[in-house]
């Protein structure tokens, strides 16, 4: 490797770990239990033909090798809590730790779903405060809290635009998708029983008006846009886009899992969107990646308000909050209970921490962030549009693919600079995209090694091209044979048959 000087080279923490099968010996118990004094079942009475003949082969360790062999493992991976996570549309956020203080409060840590409705008034609250304030975020007129994911709501947030429809007398056929949308977008159109018909982009990196124009007629449902866009563009004639699908009586549906650009900026409801998700696990702080679950709360207009799943948290004239059921055109239920509670509790906590002017700083510090290291990198790596960026950048690999090498490459280089890859070949209106999201996280002196670690990259793509080609170096794997991967992966281990 060569020894330049580069500030920050760190190499994996690679203990040499096993399986935990190969830990294992015959006898050996995580546990020491004194014998019973009650009487105890029988097994082999109880479950008669049932029992098995021999026992299954779990790994038998003592405890002290479990607990090492999961730390161990737990020091591979790598985290936005170990460092910077550019994972361009993922939005790698810091999660504050004082969610996690407010979601470990026993009356919300502990709450049931079964509890009574007025045994339950604090987690309703919390419920209906988060569902006010991301309405009014988002400049929309109601909420579900219920979806999942960002996917999840997308569905949800369809399934809304059909029922609509179809009350009118007509689901339509088609749903348009620009070709800078993310892959979840066209999938989700197509599980609800659309045709997806691609739309294209014009030179700016926006939806081409024209096409839209040319391509939209009564046959077609709506559009799905993501704004800003895949390219990290916010298509500026969103309002002009409303108006020609509202014409023909279409509906806008708005991917907004990239909201950490608008929030406290610029509203969705006020620029013509009727239904829209968003993505707590990515804009509003709550863990995400490994450390999941997500939530996707769909928001929309008061004319798609009676399609909303139920329940929804209502508050009675009397102050009392209750889920109310009775809504017989609901799309019905998109998820058991009431969505993931604890997501709820953590954005919400997020949301009242910053307060109004905090979230402003914070959309704005992201939008700083990523055009710094536009700023810093643009020439050294191909900025396909010069469209100005939102909250991410992505640039493609022109310039380096004259030595052969290609985005996935220098994603694998920077891993031994110790940062977690940018995202890879995404969006793919861009040939070798290196999609970049630094979000407001990051402090200066952690970008400033990041475009550091991409300059030094660079300089090795043009001095030394099998460096990168084969790194990375300092991990305890270095390339995986990424079919085999994927076509033949071996996800179970077998005992040795003797
Ligand atoms: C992340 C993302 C999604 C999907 O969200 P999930 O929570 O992963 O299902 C959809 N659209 C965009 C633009 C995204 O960035």
């Amino acid at each position: 490797m060569s020894d330049k000087n580069i500030k920050k080279v760190s190499s994996h923490p690679s203990q040499n770990e096993g399986l935990i099968f190969e830990h294992s010996s015959p006898g050996k118990k995580a546990y020491r239990l004194r014998q019973l004094d009650v009487p105890t079942v029988d097994a082999a009475k109880e479950l008669g033909s049932a029992l098995r003949g021999e026992a299954a082969a779990l790994p038998e360790v003592s405890e002290i090798e479990i607990i090492r062999h999961f730390t161990r493992l737990s020091t591979w991976n790598y985290a936005v809590d170990y460092g910077m996570y550019p994972l361009g549309s993922c939005t790698m956020k810091y999660n504050p730790r004082v969610n996690e203080v407010v979601a470990r409060l026993e009356g919300l840590a502990g709450a049931h779903p079964y509890q009574p409705e007025a045994a339950a008034q604090g987690v309703l609250r919390v419920m209906k405060t988060l569902a006010d304030q991301l309405i009014e975020i988002c400049g929309m007129d109601a909420i579900t809290l219920q979806p999942a994911a960002g996917a999840h709501g997308e569905l949800t947030g369809i399934l809304l635009m059909r029922a609509y429809l179809e009350s009118k007398g007509n689901p339509r056929k088609k749903i348009l998708i620009p070709d800078s949308a993310h892959g979840t977008n066209p999938a989700t159109a197509a599980m609800v029983g659309y045709e997806v018909e691609n739309l294209p982009s014009d030179p700016s990196g926006m939806v081409d008006l024209a096409a839209l124009e040319a391509q939209m007629n009564e046959d077609v449902a709506g559009l799905m846009l993501t704004n800003p866009n895949t390219l990290g563009i916010f298509d500026a004639q969103i309002g002009k886009i409303a108006e020609i699908l509202h014409r023909k009586g279409g509906l806008l549906y708005m991917d907004g899992a990239n909201m950490n650009a608008l929030v406290g900026k610029a509203r969705p409801g006020d620029f013509g969107v009727d239904v829209m998700h968003l993505n707590l696990h990515k804009t509003f702080s709550t863990p995400h990646g490994g450390g999941g679950p997500g939530s996707g709360p769909v928001a929309c207009k008061k004319h798609l308000e009676p399609f909303l799943p139920k329940p929804i948290v209502v508050e009675g004239a009397n102050g009392q909050l209750r889920l109310d059921y009775d809504r017989p055109q609901s799309v019905g239920r998109v998820r058991a209970f009431f969505g993931n509670f604890g997501m709820h509790v953590r954005a919400l906590a997020y949301i009242m921490a910053n307060g109004p002017d905090g979230l402003r700083q914070t959309t704005e510090d992201a939008v700083m962030n990523a055009n710094y290291v536009r700023s810093k990198l643009a020439g050294i790596y191909d900025l396909p549009y010069a469209t100005p960026s939102m909250h991410e950048v992505v640039f493609s690999d022109k310039l380096q693919t004259k030595n052969g090498i290609k985005t996935g490459d220098i994603a694998k280089r920077l891993i031994d600079y110790g940062f977690h890859p940018y995202t890879v070949s995404f969006p793919m209106v861009v040939h070798g995209a290196l999609m970049i999201e630094p979000t407001e996280s990051e402090p200066l002196e952690e970008l400033d090694l990041f475009i550091d670690a991409m300059k030094s990259i660079a300089e090795e793509c043009a001095s030394e091209p099998e460096l990168v080609k084969g790194a990375p170096h300092s991990t305890r794997l270095s390339r995986l044979d990424e079919t085999a991967a994927a076509r033949k992966p071996i996800l179970r281990w077998k005992p040795e048959t003797k």
